[in-house]
């Protein structure tokens, strides 16, 4: 059985290099993280687990039936870390139907079944979150995908030294695609649901991030906006 903190869509993926792709988001629930500056605390602290409901893959998959109208797309499994939860039925089962994978995970836990993904997003968190980064558990995941599976890079940018630490680790991974994204600071938080982020920071933050790749002729990398921020701020199920 999976934890699922929500199902909705569809929608379009709003990070990453899939950005702007219809996708109907699957988010579990836990999160073995706690960063501090998390825009999905319902889906990480123990007390929401009230709210979630430990599914199976075939209800699971019924529902993200019924929003994409029995049209296969992009399913985004996302939390929360979804790695925590046992999926590779979920895999075998919506694949089986023609729908595509692509997971978001910060690169803590190793699956096997991350070669069964069609796309492995690895968002390692920088020191602004105040976790701690195990690079060899980053190789394991990368290990973990093979061949088949799309890997990228998306690493969240809130400050110089968060910039510093993305452009090693891209040094250390010069064949995996990376993204940088500027961090929401001001995220809806369960204290805050109805907290509005300053758009026009965050347009600051992400026009001084192409400013830095452009000083350090840091040519092979995206720097991508939160789309879903822009557009609907920090609303939730969008
Ligand atoms: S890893 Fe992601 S979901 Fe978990 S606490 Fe950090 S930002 Fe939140």
């Amino acid at each position: 059985m999976i934890l699922i903190s929500e199902i909705f869509g569809p929608t379009v993926q709003g990070e990453g290099s899939l950005l702007g792709v219809p996708t109907v988001f699957v988010r579990t629930g836990g999160c073995d993280f706690r960063c501090s500056w998390c825009d999905t605390l319902y889906a990480v602290e123990p007390r929401f687990k009230s709210q979630w409901q430990s599914m199976s893959a075939g209800a699971i998959m019924r529902q993200v039936q019924e929003l994409s109208g029995g049209v296969p797309l992009l399913i985004t499994l996302s939390g929360g870390n979804p790695a925590l939860q046992p999926l590779a039925a979920l895999l075998e089962l919506g694949q089986g139907m023609g729908y595509r994978f692509a997971i978001e995970t910060q690169g803590s836990k190793v699956q096997t079944w991350f070669g069964q993904l069609d796309y492995l997003t690895l968002s390692p968190k920088p020191p602004s979150s105040g976790m701690r980064f195990v690079p060899e558990l980053l190789q394991q995941c990368l290990q973990a995908a093979g061949s088949q599976t799309q890997v990228q890079l998306k690493l969240v940018i809130a400050d110089e030294q968060d910039y510093q630490w993305a452009r090693e680790l891209a040094r250390q991974y010069p064949d995996v695609p990376v993204c940088l994204q500027p961090c929401n600071l001001q995220a809806a938080t369960p204290q805050e649901p109805e907290r509005e982020t300053d758009l026009e920071q965050l347009n600051a933050s992400y026009r001084w991030l192409v400013e830095r790749v452009g000083q350090d002729r840091w040519f092979d990398v995206r720097v991508l906006p939160q789309l879903h921020v822009l557009v609907w701020n920090n609303a939730r199920g969008v």
